[in-house]
């Protein structure tokens, strides 16, 4: 496992730069301190964004295939707008009668399951899945949760206690259990249903003998901090019913694969065919507005709101409905999906041709718009594989165009382009990485 906090960054001294960047890193180190990091070796720095595009105060352009807060592109005009008329005619919190929210939250719960028809908005997915925390155990009066080994599921303190992947400096809840994920423990897919089932009744067994109950099943849909592992579908079907068995709910955290990333489906929990009950919801949301929401089911929903106070002064707000409003508005009215679907295959397959023309892909993972790259030589050893990554991050980040690492040892690029992007784009990123690939498995 990769021990370094944020390996993709940049450190004092490692690389010299340009008087004007350095001088603002001194200031930002003055005033922000230590919890700031960098990306890259040598950090961006960006003063505009335009669909798919980040600029430099140059006007230098960089490709964007990491970013999946924009995700119907950076600064999008129409959102904006939608965004800016709310904010002229009222702003609004949720104690007063205001029909917006009330469309919104409508229109939101169409898009899933009909068993899942109750929202409470946030402005963020940490606060999603504090919330959803609150619900499930409020509503089981259990404690337990169990998370895949490298979840990271936010930022306050309920849900970093739930976070392994926050390194060892963070303590984890007493009454979290860590599960292995059948892909990278290497598990057949035939078996990977079994396997994981198993996993979850031995951390269901584990609670129970030291008398905690199991609250909640949490995971990332897609396991992006795992390093990304989607397969094979149906993968959490024994699971998913070994924790409703023990009492427990299941709660998708859809912040990463959800409104659409993953092209089959609006949201990623479908394509293991489950239906959670809880969905916790973030990041693309409101195309870069802070907003957020629990989707779940009436029971636990209706539990919590008659038993616990709960009041949010920001979330739910009229700017941010009129924001998302306005994001839904445009994944199904210009069939963004059906774009995903259509260029994720081509990225693939342009992925599948640069692994067999030359070294260092050992594995590509994705569903629609969301890619796992494992990079490595045959028979390299993690920190190998580790530096090599980082090397074409930053080869590739030179060259203008923006990814980065994920999984327990950061080895995997991660690469989740906005899901505006369009053949041309793919184009550039497959030259930019076949050129980064070409350079540094030659040395
Ligand atoms: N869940 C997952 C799976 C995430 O990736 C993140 C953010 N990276 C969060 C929750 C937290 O979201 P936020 O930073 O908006 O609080």
């Amino acid at each position: 496992m990769s021990t370094d906090l944020m390996p993709n960054r940049y450190r004092p001294g490692e690389v010299s730069l340009p008087e004007r960047e350095a001088a603002l890193i001194a200031r930002r180190d003055a005033v922000l301190g230590a919890s700031y990091r960098l990306q890259y070796r040598k950090p961006v720095h960006f003063v505009r964004g335009e669909g798919m595009w980040l600029y430099d105060p140059d006007g230098k352009p960089y490709l964007d295939f990491y970013n999946n807060v924009p995700s119907l592109g950076h600064c999008n005009a129409e959102i904006n707008a939608a965004m800016a008329a709310q904010a002229a005619r009222l702003s609004a919190n949720t104690r007063y009668l205001e029909p917006r929210v009330v469309e919104y939250a409508e229109r939101l719960v169409d898009t899933f399951p009909a068993e899942l028809d109750r929202v409470i908005f946030t402005c963020t997915g940490s606060e999603s899945n504090d919330l959803a925390l609150r619900i499930a155990r409020l509503a089981t009066g259990n404690e337990g949760v169990i998370v895949s080994a490298y979840a990271y599921h936010g930022t306050s303190a309920a849900v970093a206690a739930v976070s392994p992947n926050l390194g060892d400096a963070v303590n984890l809840s007493p009454s979290v259990r860590i599960v292995n994920l059948p892909g990278p423990s290497g598990i057949p897919d035939e078996q990977a249903n079994e396997f994981f089932e198993a996993e979850v009744r031995a951390a269901i067994h584990d609670l129970r003998r030291r008398g905690i109950g199991i609250a909640a099943f949490m995971f990332d849909s897609i396991f992006s901090s795992d390093g990304v592992w989607i397969d094979p579908p149906g993968f959490l079907n024994g699971a998913v019913a070994a924790v409703r068995e023990a009492g427990g709910l299941v709660i998708a955290d859809e912040v990463q694969p959800g409104f659409g990333r993953t092209g089959a489906h609006f949201w990623g929990f479908a394509r293991h065919d489950i239906v959670p009950d809880l969905v916790t919801l973030g990041k693309p949301m409101g195309n870069g507005f802070p907003i957020g929401a629990v989707v779940g089911r009436r029971g636990p929903v209706e539990t919590f709101g008659v038993t616990a106070r709960y009041s949010n002064t920001f979330a739910g707000n009229t700017v941010g409905i009129a924001t998302a409003d306005a994001v839904l508005t445009i994944l199904q009215r210009d069939r963004i999906l059906d774009n995903v679907l259509t260029v994720s295959e081509t990225l693939r397959k342009g992925l599948e041709q640069i692994a067999s023309r030359t070294g260092g892909i050992l594995g590509i993972r994705n569903a629609g718009l969301f890619f796992g790259i494992d990079i490595g030589m045959g028979a390299s050893l993690p920190a190998e594989r580790r530096a090599m990554a980082l090397d074409v991050v930053n080869a590739m980040r030179d060259n203008g165009v923006l990814i980065s690492t994920t999984g327990a040892n950061e080895d995997v690029l991660k690469v989740r382009p906005p899901l505006v992007c369009q053949d041309e784009h793919v184009q550039l990123f497959l030259r930019s990485l076949e050129d980064a690939l070409r350079i540094i498995t030659s040395r």
